[in-house]
């Protein structure tokens, strides 16, 4: 069998040209390469490829990330191992994965100073994990955790990632995932083909999650009892041609204010998209804060109106996170 070979004690996989043999390559970089191993400390993965790659890698690191691994390289070899069971006096693990999968995996079981494989897309991070967790790499899978809540994943599709992260008990991902599915309102969840490997359990605990925060979010839009000043324009007492102030109580109810009409407006319909989208992503949206602005132009709150929303809009998100994250989320993994 022609098998082309990759050292996996180098770690960029990119640098890596098909064809290109171990020693040419050991030419061309000052890395540690395959060859200043003993064949005795390593151990050659083979690729399920129909042309397969060999990836030569130290026994210690398998045998430290893989109990899997550290089992099977427990068992002796027999002295009269055939030589095509053998690569440059190293044995061969003959693996079910392709190449580019192996390529994937390997740079997670090194130290955290090697530069991470970049896993652009989530079938990536998937198959990765899905590697990690046959071979028993828990240190692995952790690290993988840590890739899927990045935000290039876990903003874009959070119901995914919750899902992933469930299947392969990542609950610190799990429970960041479910944060960000918050930006979505009940309608906008979609079924993913990652929640045919979840408990319905834990599906239910994300809606029930969702609720609870719902309620949550509501609250702090329409009790003012966290808003601890009262020098903000909107709490003006003299007139002005926008209409009649309300009084409302903040500082945990210490302070009786006028309110004006507007940002009262402001606040019931915030308390409106937070019950629907209970995230930090709704406070921040600038349709309501462009209405507003819009609407006192041209009265005499305008001047200072949006310097002090935006900085109400500080302290509005501040109190609603603290909030959110006192809510309790269960999961069983
Ligand atoms: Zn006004």
């Amino acid at each position: 069998m022609t098998c082309r070979s990759r050292s996996s004690t180098i770690p960029s996989p990119t640098s890596f040209t098909p064809g290109t043999s171990v020693t040419d390559k050991i030419k061309n970089t000052s890395t540690l390469s395959a060859n200043s191993i003993d064949p005795g400390m390593s151990v050659v993965l083979r690729s399920s490829d129909e042309a397969p790659v060999d990836f030569t890698i130290y026994k210690a690191l398998l045998i430290i990330s893989s109990p899997f691994f550290a089992e099977l390289l427990s068992l002796p070899q027999p002295p009269d191992t055939p030589r095509e069971e053998m690569s440059e006096g190293s044995a061969i693990i003959q693996m079910a994965e392709p190449a580019e999968a192996i390529e994937r995996l390997l740079p997670f079981v090194y130290p955290r100073f090697v530069t991470m494989p970049h896993l652009a897309t989530l079938e990536e991070l998937q198959t990765t994990l899905q590697m990690a967790s046959k071979y028993d790499m828990k240190g692995v899978e952790k690290c993988l955790g840590e890739v899927l809540v990045a935000p290039r994943f876990v903003e874009e599709d959070p119901m995914r990632v919750f899902a992933m992260a469930c299947r392969y008990g990542l609950e610190d991902a799990a429970r960041i995932a479910a944060k960000h599915t918050l930006r979505l309102s009940l309608p906008e969840r979609h079924y993913v083909a990652e929640m045919e490997h979840i408990s319905a359990g834990n599906l239910q605990r994300l809606v029930d999650y969702y609720f609870a925060c719902s309620a949550v979010a509501a609250a702090v839009a329409r009790d003012f009892s966290w808003v601890m000043k009262d020098t903000f324009s909107f709490f003006h007492r003299g007139g002005c041609s926008c209409g009649a102030s309300t009084y409302v109580l903040i500082a945990g109810g210490s302070m009786n204010v006028p309110a004006r009409a507007w940002w009262l407006n402001y606040m019931k319909r915030m308390g409106e998209a937070l019950k629907e989208r209970p995230s930090l992503a709704t406070l921040m949206k600038r349709d309501l804060m462009e209405e507003v602005f819009e609407k006192t132009k041209t009265c005499a709150c305008g001047r200072k109106t949006i310097l002090d929303m935006l900085e109400f809009r500080e302290i509005f998100s501040a109190e609603l996170d603290k909030r959110i994250s006192e809510v309790e989320l269960v999961l069983n993994l």
